[in-house]
């Protein structure tokens, strides 16, 4: 059992004992936290095995980051590595995630923010891995917190198209599907990052009970309005929210298509000779 369990797991639960809202603490600080978040990923399911890595700006020029091949609920402060903003290992005994490229790139485009989670949890990697994005106006405290969210094209871990492959996506919004991957996600601090990711996921388990009941009743252009006025009370700006994104009532009612049954028979009719003069 490591330091952060004995301290905050009592009675099945675990209870943040050092992560607060904020970017300016101590670097000790900023490794508990890490440890926090990493243990809450592992508890909820976001990440198997090694999966997944946190990291957060220690200043202007270094980044702290979980360490490559450990368990993300297993992670003790002194695993912890510190790289340039290039990715030049500073001090730890360990080394850096290969998708490090990965946070230096959102690093080097988002100067607003301060840390980055990256983990695989399930439901919302199913959509990345189905390449379908959570751009539907569902759920109002989705498009409050982070508008929609995107589906980056595929990339392979450990080289540089996974960074290539979000590079478009990342000044427009807070959290990111990776297709065929996992989802990452990033804030002005680490608790808000974590946040986002726990949003995501939510958001991704509505969505797909939604799918399931065959139903879906999406807010109007109107209301996505007024919960884009309300993002900037709640200081949620990045995420881009234009007249298509996300799906609202009205984009799907102008897609829906009306056919008298003999016209619906025609078309059917039609497709059924194509096939047959494929064959
Ligand atoms: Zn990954």
């Amino acid at each position: 059992m490591n330091w952060l369990w004995e301290e905050s797991y009592s009675g099945g639960h675990m209870y943040p004992v050092s992560i607060s809202p904020g970017a300016l603490k101590s670097e000790e600080d900023h490794r508990r936290d890490i440890c926090t978040v990493g243990g809450w990923m592992h508890e909820r399911g976001y990440v198997a095995s090694t999966d997944g890595n946190i990291s957060l700006r220690l200043d202007s020029w270094r980044i702290l980051a979980s360490p490559t091949c450990m368990g993300k609920g297993m992670m003790s402060p002194d695993d912890m590595v510190i790289t340039d903003v290039e990715g030049r290992k500073l001090s730890g005994g360990r080394n850096p995630s290969s998708e490090l490229a990965m946070h230096l790139l959102i690093y080097r485009l988002r100067p607003d923010i301060n840390a980055i989670c990256h983990a695989h949890p399930p439901v919302a990697t199913g959509y990345a891995a189905a390449g379908i994005p959570l751009n539907k106006a569902l759920l109002c405290e989705l498009v409050i917190a982070l508008g929609s969210v995107p589906v980056a094209r595929y990339g392979t871990p450990g080289t540089s198209e996974l960074a290539d492959a979000i590079e478009p996506l990342v000044q427009s919004h807070d959290a990111i599907l990776m297709a065929n991957h996992g989802v990452v996600t990033y804030g002005l601090d680490l608790l808000t990052a974590f946040f986002r990711m726990e949003t995501t996921e939510h958001f991704a388990r509505v969505a797909l009970v939604t799918e399931l009941l065959g139903k879906q009743v999406l807010l109007s252009g109107g209301d996505v309005e007024k919960l884009i006025a309300a993002r900037a009370r709640y200081g949620n700006g990045a995420a881009t929210v234009t007249k298509d994104c996300p799906i609202t009532s009205e984009s799907t009612e102008a897609e829906r298509v009306t056919l008298t049954r003999h016209q619906l028979e025609v078309l059917i009719d039609e497709a059924i000779q194509k096939d047959r003069a494929r064959r």
